[in-house]
């Protein structure tokens, strides 16, 4: 028996939904908190910005002994962030007072005392649970690109004098550190989508085909909820629901089967993975982590599984 299985029904339910509902457009990168979250449209140091904020992109919860324990919140310019809003807040705020922060070299020249301090929450505080992970892919990033004296801004100019230039992007991805980690690609897919589909389309896709679905620990658990995924082995399926830490062959096995399922629903839906992955991101409000599913609001509920006790894989990666 495997110990997880992608179910056909619910990819079919799932693509039929998403197709029918016409609502679903990948995200821009800047519309929900343009200026504060991410950067405004045009605003110089961009592309620097999103190659080095998507490589950040993990890690942003905390552990208890063995189990998981709650989200990383903090506070920032007065508002309390998840994880994620508090990374693109810290990366906006800092490119904002200088729009060449986080070109390679400028970061490669700034002490260790000094990176940490562009992650300053409102009492003084780095929050991010795995900054010494941050810190050595950091360190890595700045020395890819020193050692080849190129920046990225040229590496956009190469991928697209390629004829698949998504392709490209993917695999030169796959050198970088901060990227290069997971075989998976999340991070790097996640960039492709921000560079295409920010205001100043920074990527020209002309290879669709050439996307990957984009797995972060979100999109496991909607998976797992909705049945997309379903879980055949029973200790497995009770690691899930106690929310303690998987060995890597479970965690591996959980995201292997959500990226065959999402990879299956990319293809029957004709959904681009952009838009298949922002429907999933807005859906780990309805369906989150520390409070009950909001099942009434949530538009799969007619065929959802609702296994809302099952949870996504507890493991530290810095793949997501
Ligand atoms: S909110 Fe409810 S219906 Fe929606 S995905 Fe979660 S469990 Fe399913």
């Amino acid at each position: 028996m495997n110990a997880l299985s992608v179910d056909p029904r619910q990819v079919e339910a799932f693509a039929a939904h998403l197709e029918k509902s016409g609502r679903v457009q990948p995200f821009d990168f800047c519309s929900l908190g343009e200026g504060f979250i991410y950067p405004g449209r045009n605003q110089p140091g961009a592309l620097d910005y999103f190659f080095f904020a998507c490589a950040h992109q993990f890690g942003f919860w905390t552990l208890a002994g063995n189990r998981w324990a709650a989200p990383m919140v903090a506070r920032l310019d007065g508002r309390a962030l998840k994880g994620s809003d508090f990374l693109w807040r810290a990366c906006t705020r800092a490119a904002q007072k200088d729009p060449l922060i986080f070109d390679p070299a400028s970061l490669a020249a700034r002490s260790n005392h000094s990176l940490s301090e562009l992650f300053r929450d409102d009492s003084g505080a780095n929050p991010l649970p795995l900054w010494p992970e941050h810190l050595a892919l950091l360190r890595g990033y700045a020395r890819w690109f020193a050692d080849r004296a190129t920046t990225p801004a040229e590496v956009v100019r190469r991928i697209h004098a390629a004829p698949k230039p998504l392709f490209a992007l993917l695999a030169l991805l796959a050198e970088i550190p901060g990227y290069a980690e997971d075989p998976l690609q999340k991070k790097a897919m996640l960039l492709a989508i921000a560079l295409e589909n920010r205001p100043e389309h920074f990527l020209h896709v002309a290879d669709p085909g050439s996307a990957v679905p984009i797995i972060d620990y979100h999109l496991q658990r909607s998976a797992l909820r909705t049945g997309l995924v379903r879980v055949d082995d029973p200790a497995l399926r009770a690691k899930l629901e106690a929310r303690v830490l998987l060995s890597a062959p479970e965690e591996s096995r959980v995201r292997a089967a959500t990226y065959a399922a999402i990879a299956t629903l990319i293809a029957r839906s004709g959904l681009s993975a952009a838009a298949v992955d922002w429907f999933f991101f807005q859906n780990r409000t309805r369906c989150p982590e520390t409070t009950e599913p909001d099942c009434a609001a949530c538009p799969v509920a007619p065929f959802c599984a609702r296994e809302t006790r099952l949870f996504q894989p507890v493991f530290r990666t810095t793949a997501y």
